[in-house]
């Protein structure tokens, strides 16, 4: 990872005018997390409460995806969070194929960067970016291939909030993940080697700057 890279790439999604997004968004939101991560959540694009302050998954869907990453022992601090529309789409509509078309750069160069394993896509949009024309509610919970990284679709933490129903299956994929994650031996491999070493970089949006902290040698990733 080449952090000037990062910090540049985060320079021309915050000052982006590629889409009429930019005039009525309050700030991008170009992601958040671990740039380290072997995990990369991708959702569709930011709400209100995103445009406000800058960061991916913060409002209500946040709380959802955050109370997930517990469940199976993961913070957000270890993992890196982003979404496939970088600026708020007015009353929260779907973006366009344009707009689409437009972003797509941008998290195309965030998973270059940070080079996932694993990239979980956050509802049937995200998921529709990797796989066109297939249904979440068929392709949730297994894991794919996509340009060699494995794909693991589940459905939009939000969906949860206007159908409990998918509660307790969205429960049910991430301890799916989990065991994905503790099971898949090229990535225990990989921890092992980085585990001890790895220096763990956050970027703070806010503060503009990055953190360093040793990650801890525990079994998650
Ligand atoms: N929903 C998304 O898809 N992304 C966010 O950042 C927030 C809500």
């Amino acid at each position: 990872m080449v952090i000037s890279e990062y910090e540049s790439l985060v320079n021309k999604i915050k000052t982006c005018v590629q889409c009429d997004l930019c005039k009525t968004r309050t700030n991008a939101v170009p992601g958040q997390g671990s740039l380290t991560s072997k995990i990369m959540f991708v959702g569709e694009a930011p709400g209100a409460r995103e445009d406000e302050v800058g960061l991916p998954f913060v409002g209500a869907a946040g709380n959802v995806l955050s109370g997930m990453l517990e469940l199976i022992g993961l913070s957000r601090q270890e993992v890196y969070i982003a979404n496939i529309i970088k600026c708020r789409p007015p009353n929260n509509r779907d973006p366009s194929p344009h707009e689409i078309d437009q972003c797509w750069k941008y998290l195309d160069k965030q998973i270059d960067l940070i080079n996932p394993d694993l990239i979980v896509t956050l509802g049937r949009h995200s998921f529709g970016n990797f796989f066109p024309g297939e249904l979440i509610s068929q392709a949730r919970g297994t894991p794919r291939n996509w340009n060699g990284r494995t794909i693991f679709p589940v459905y939009h933490p939000a969906a949860t909030l206007h159908n409990p129903r998918l509660k307790p299956i969205l429960e049910e994929d991430f301890r799916k993940m989990k065991m994905l994650i503790n099971n898949t031996q090229i990535e225990s491999e990989k921890l092992t080697k980085e585990n001890l070493s790895e220096t763990q970089l956050t970027f703070d949006f806010d503060a503009h700057e990055l953190h360093e902290t040793k990650k801890d040698n525990g079994n998650k990733l």
